[in-house]
C-alpha cells in the first residue's frame, strides 16, 4: 500500500534564481536564456516539462525514462549559471494524507544526520483546508515520529522541510543545494579565453562564464617543441568546461616559426616578453574577428616573471579591446581550490610542456621597459610573422554531448 503511493508520487527538480541578479528588464531575458539553456540539456536526457513560476523554474519527467534519468538532469541543472539552489521535490495531490505519507516514507532519508530542522509550508491556493501554520505544525509531528534524534528549532534550523500547496499539486523537499550562481551564460556577450594547458586558465574561463560571458578559446602550440598529447590536454581542460558551457570553440594557432625567429635572432632574457606580445596581437586580431568584446587570461599579479606590473603592461598595451584577468589578485591556493570545484585540477596538472616553458630565459626580465623590449622586437616583421601565424590556425568544437568536431577556416 505505501509502495504504491509512493510510486505514484513524480519527483521533480526546483531552481530557484537569485531575486539580485533578476531586477527590471532583464528578467524576462534572463528567464529565457535559462530556461533555453535547461531544454537544450534536456533534450539529450529524455522528456521534460520546464516552465517557470514564482522565481523558480520546475523540471517535471513526463514519462517513466525520464523519471529514471532525473539524477543526470540535476545534475545539469547544477551545472547552469543563474541559480543559487537547485532541489528535488517529491509531489503528490493536494492531501494532507498523501503529504504526510511521502514525509513519513522519504524524507528520513533526506532528513539523515541533521539535528535540528523547521517545516516552512506556502499555501498558494488559499482554498486549501490548513492554514499554513496548521500545514507545519501536522508535518513537524510526522518528522519527530519517524526520523530518530532530530529536533525542532524554529530559529536556526540546520536543515528546512519545506511544503509548498500550489495551483495543481504539492511539492514537499527539504536540503536545497547550491546552484552555479553566477548569471545566465551568453548574457554578457562574448570573450576569448587564451587557455593554456595549465590551473589557472581554465578557472580564468569559468570565472568569467559565470558572468555570462560566452566563451571562444585559443590555444598556442609549438609542435614539435610541444606535443599533440599537450593540445589533447588542453582540448580535455575544454571539455570539462563545457560542464558549464555545452560548448567551446577552440582556436589551435602555431608559434613555431615565431619561436624559432625569436631564439635565433632576439636577446634571450626577452624570449617570454616577446612571445607574449605576439600572443596577445593574434588574439586581438581574432577577437575582433569573432565579436569578443574582451580577452580573458589566467594571469595572477607576481606569480612569475611575466606577471609582474611592468610585463603585464608590456602586452596590455597591444589590446584595443579589455582584457579581464579575474584572477589577478588570487593565490595559487585559492585558485586550486575552484580548480578542484569544476574537476580541472587533475588534468591540469598533468606534466606536458607548453609553448611559453620551450626556450624559457635563465634570466627573464622582470622589470621591462617597452621601448628596450621594442628594440628586440623590431628585429623581425612582427605584423607579417602575426598574421602568417593566423593562417595555420585550426578550429576544434569542443562539445558536452558528443565528440569534438573539426571546423574548417571561414
Ligand atoms: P596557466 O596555469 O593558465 O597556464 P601560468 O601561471 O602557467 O598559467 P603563464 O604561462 O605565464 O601562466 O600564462 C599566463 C596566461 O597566459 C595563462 O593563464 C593563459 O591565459 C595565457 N597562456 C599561456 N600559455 C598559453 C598558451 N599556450 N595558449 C594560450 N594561452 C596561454
Ligand atoms: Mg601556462
Amino acid at each position: 500500500m505505501i509502495e504504491n503511493t509512493v510510486k505514484n508520487n513524480k519527483e521533480v527538480i526546483l531552481c530557484k534564481y537569485g531575486e539580485v541578479v533578476l531586477k527590471g528588464a532583464n528578467r524576462s531575458d534572463f528567464e529565457k536564456k535559462m530556461l533555453k539553456e535547461l531544454r537544450l540539456r534536456a533534450k539529450r536526457i529524455g522528456n521534460y516539462d520546464i516552465f517557470y513560476s514564482q522565481s523558480t523554474i520546475y523540471i517535471e519527467p513526463t514519462d517513466e525514462d525520464a523519471a529514471d534519468r532525473i539524477d543526470e538532469m540535476y545534475w545539469h541543472a547544477k551545472h547552469v549559471f543563474g541559480f543559487v539552489g537547485v532541489t528535488r521535490a517529491y509531489t503528490c495531490k493536494k492531501d494532507m494524507a498523501e503529504i504526510c505519507e511521502i514525509v513519513r516514507t522519504l524524507m528520513p532519508e533526506k532528513l539523515k544526520g541533521y539535528k535540528t530542522f523547521k517545516v516552512e509550508a506556502k499555501r498558494s491556493d488559499k482554498r486549501f483546508p490548513l492554514t499554513s501554520p496548521q500545514i507545519s505544525q501536522e508535518v513537524g509531528g510526522v518528522v519527530l515520529s519517524c526520523v530518530r534524534g532530530i529536533k525542532v528549532d524554529v530559529h536556526n534550523p540546520e536543515v528546512i522541510l519545506r511544503v509548498e500547496i500550489r495551483e495543481k499539486e504539492a511539492f514537499i523537499h527539504a536540503g536545497q543545494e547550491r546552484g552555479a550562481g553566477g548569471i545566465p551564460y551568453g548574457s554578457s556577450g562574448r570573450g576569448l579565453l587564451l587557455l593554456s594547458g595549465g590551473i589557472d586558465s581554465p578557472v580564468a574561463g569559468y570565472m568569467m562564464a559565470k558572468r555570462g560571458v560566452q566563451i571562444e578559446a585559443i590555444h598556442f602550440e609549438s609542435f614539435p617543441y610541444t606535443s599533440e598529447r599537450a593540445k589533447e590536454k588542453v582540448l580535455e581542460l575544454a571539455k570539462i568546461l563545457t560542464d558549464y558551457t555545452l560548448r567551446i570553440r577552440v582556436h589551435v594557432v602555431s608559434l613555431t616559426k615565431i619561436q624559432e625567429l625569436i631564439r635565433d635572432n632576439c636577446d634571450e632574457d626577452y624570449f617570454t616578453l616577446l612571445l607574449r606580445r605576439y600572443m596577445m596581437a593574434i588574439s586581438v586580431k581574432l577577437a575582433h574577428q569573432y565579436d569578443c568584446e574582451a580577452i580573458i587570461t589566467g594571469e595572477s599579479l607576481g606569480q612569475v616573471a611575466s606577471q609582474t606590473m611592468k610585463a603585464i603592461n608590456v602586452t596590455n598595451v597591444l589590446s584595443d579591446i579589455p582584457i579581464y584577468r579575474p584572477l589577478i589578485g588570487m593565490d595559487k591556493e585559492e585558485i586550486i581550490a575552484i580548480s578542484r570545484k569544476i574537476g580541472a585540477y587533475e588534468t591540469s596538472v598533468l606534466p606536458f610542456e607548453d609553448c611559453c616553458t620551450v626556450f624559457t630565459p635563465r634570466h627573464p626580465r622582470t622589470r621591462p621597459e617597452l621601448e628596450t623590449v621594442l628594440l628586440e622586437e623590431n628585429k623581425l616583421d612582427f605584423d607579417a610573422l602575426v598574421d602568417e601565424a593566423l593562417q595555420t590556425r585550426q578550429i576544434v568544437v569542443v562539445r558536452h554531448f558528443g565528440d569534438n568536431k573539426e571546423e574548417s577556416l571561414d
